[in-house]
């Protein structure tokens, strides 16, 4: 469920109509519904009530500070996989124990810079990567909190480029190295084991693969803890996928997700950590683009809009599926038609949609493509010098641009001419 629904014939977001958020800001834009981002985050937050919790937002899926403040306000942890995401996490005002800190390539500088400003845990990904956070921990007198990432080798049925949880993936240790592993970690200086992570990839659609993947890890949880090891907490990943089309099966709920977590871990009495990013922002934002041209192909016509691949690379990237609607309800009776949906970056990539159903359109009307909050505004480029497009948060009746579009000359003034040129 989201926020964004036709009235009166006009499509809104929450309490306002797109079409002014268009003539305000220009197009095309990225808009967020503060009431669909809260209600995702709740959802899980609710899914895991009666167990110990926390939701950490996986950010970036959608890392604007106005989203990480909306979803911190509600008691969010987040998980980030970069200094950078530290840094922005910091800046939104979310402390340090809140944090968690993903990913196989940890710098020295990013660890430092967490161990420094403080940090819930990190997931571990490689025994390398554990000398490096020993040593820096044990520079720093500190103690550093741990879990390890398992690779617990279950097909997550996802596409290929955000399936995480195969052996062949590059992402945590083998499961059945696991034991191993923690007793290298028990015996260095400056870490401490509190528990077991697992991430098996992203816009999963079935409940089983974590099924499998939670049940390894509950299985893991006994042997650790006879092997010595304190348990305390299972970091579950995220993962949980969303309707990119209304017309398809939907997905699990979170509810479902969250009875699942506890059937699986529940008897183990840890704290949970769930990671969900795609599934708070991605029906919590939209990207709106005006068309500039239609024109007609030898058998087709293009639908040529002023959003392109570099501004949302979903579909180039993973042949993703977006709804795109007129931002104007077609009236009843009106006979759709099929176009090619292009954007104008020079490249034949560049192609969102094909033979798309749509209402017939014309030069200035304005389409909203569905479920482009996560992995949207996060991936722009600046591909063929076109600014990154400007970010919208509405709450109610308000909204406020959270990211303002750079200006040709920001743009071009990044780049600097040696003197000898
Ligand atoms: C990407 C990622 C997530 C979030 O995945 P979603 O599919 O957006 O829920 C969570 N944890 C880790 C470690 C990730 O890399």
């Amino acid at each position: 469920m989201d926020h964004f629904l036709y009235r009166d014939g006009a499509l809104y977001a929450e309490d306002v109509p797109l079409s002014e958020i268009a003539a305000s800001v220009g197009t095309p834009f990225y808009v967020y519904s503060t009431a669909t981002l809260e209600r995702h985050f709740k959802l899980f937050d609710d899914a895991l009530e009666g167990m110990d919790h926390l939701v950490c937002y996986a950010m970036k899926a959608a890392s604007n500070q106005a989203i990480l403040k909306t979803l911190a306000a509600l008691g969010a942890g987040m998980d980030v996989v970069s200094g950078g995401e530290y840094a922005r996490a910091k800046a939104a005002g979310v402390p340090g124990e809140r944090i968690v800190f993903s990913g196989i390539g940890k710098t020295r500088e990013e660890v430092r810079m967490a161990l420094t400003g403080g940090i819930r845990q990190f997931n571990v990904e490689s025994e390398p990567e554990m000398q490096v956070i020993s040593e820096i921990a044990t520079e720093l007198s500190v103690e550093a909190p741990i879990t390890i990432r398992v690779n617990p080798d279950v097909d997550a049925k996802t596409h290929a480029k955000i399936a995480t949880g195969k052996a062949e993936n590059k992402f945590g240790i083998p499961i059945s190295r696991a034991r191993e592993v923690y007793a290298l970690a028990a015996s260095l200086p400056g870490l401490k084991i509190i528990g077991i992570d697992v991430h098996i990839g992203s816009q999963l659609t079935e409940l089983a693969p974590f099924e499998a993947a939670y049940n390894k890890v509950a299985e893991l949880t006994e042997q650790l803890r006879a092997d010595g090891h304190e348990i305390s907490r299972l970091d579950l990943g995220g993962g949980l996928g969303i309707p990119y089309t209304r017309s398809n099966e939907a997905p699990p709920m979170p509810t479902d997700y969250g009875a699942l977590i506890k059937k699986c871990v529940g008897h183990l009495g840890c704290e949970i950590e769930i990671e969900p990013g795609r599934l708070i922002a991605g029906n919590a934002g939209l990207m709106v683009s005006e068309v500039i041209y239609v024109k007609s192909g030898e058998d087709r016509e293009f639908l040529i809009i002023d959003g392109a691949m570099n501004d949302l690379i979903r579909p180039a990237m993973y042949d993703a599926y977006h709804d795109i609607i007129p931002v104007i309800e077609p009236e009843a009776g009106v006979l759709p038609q099929p176009y090619d949906i292009v954007g104008p970056v020079c490249e034949s990539g560049d192609t969102f949609a094909k033979g798309r159903e749509m209402p017939p359109l014309k030069a200035g009307d304005l389409v909203a493509f569905r479920s482009a909050g996560a992995y949207g505004a996060v991936m722009a480029s600046e591909y063929n010098t076109r600014p990154l497009i400007p970010e919208v948060l509405v709450k109610g009746d308000q909204f406020a641009v959270i990211r303002a579009r750079p200006t040709f000359d920001e743009m071009i003034n990044r780049d600097t001419i040696p003197e000898w040129l």
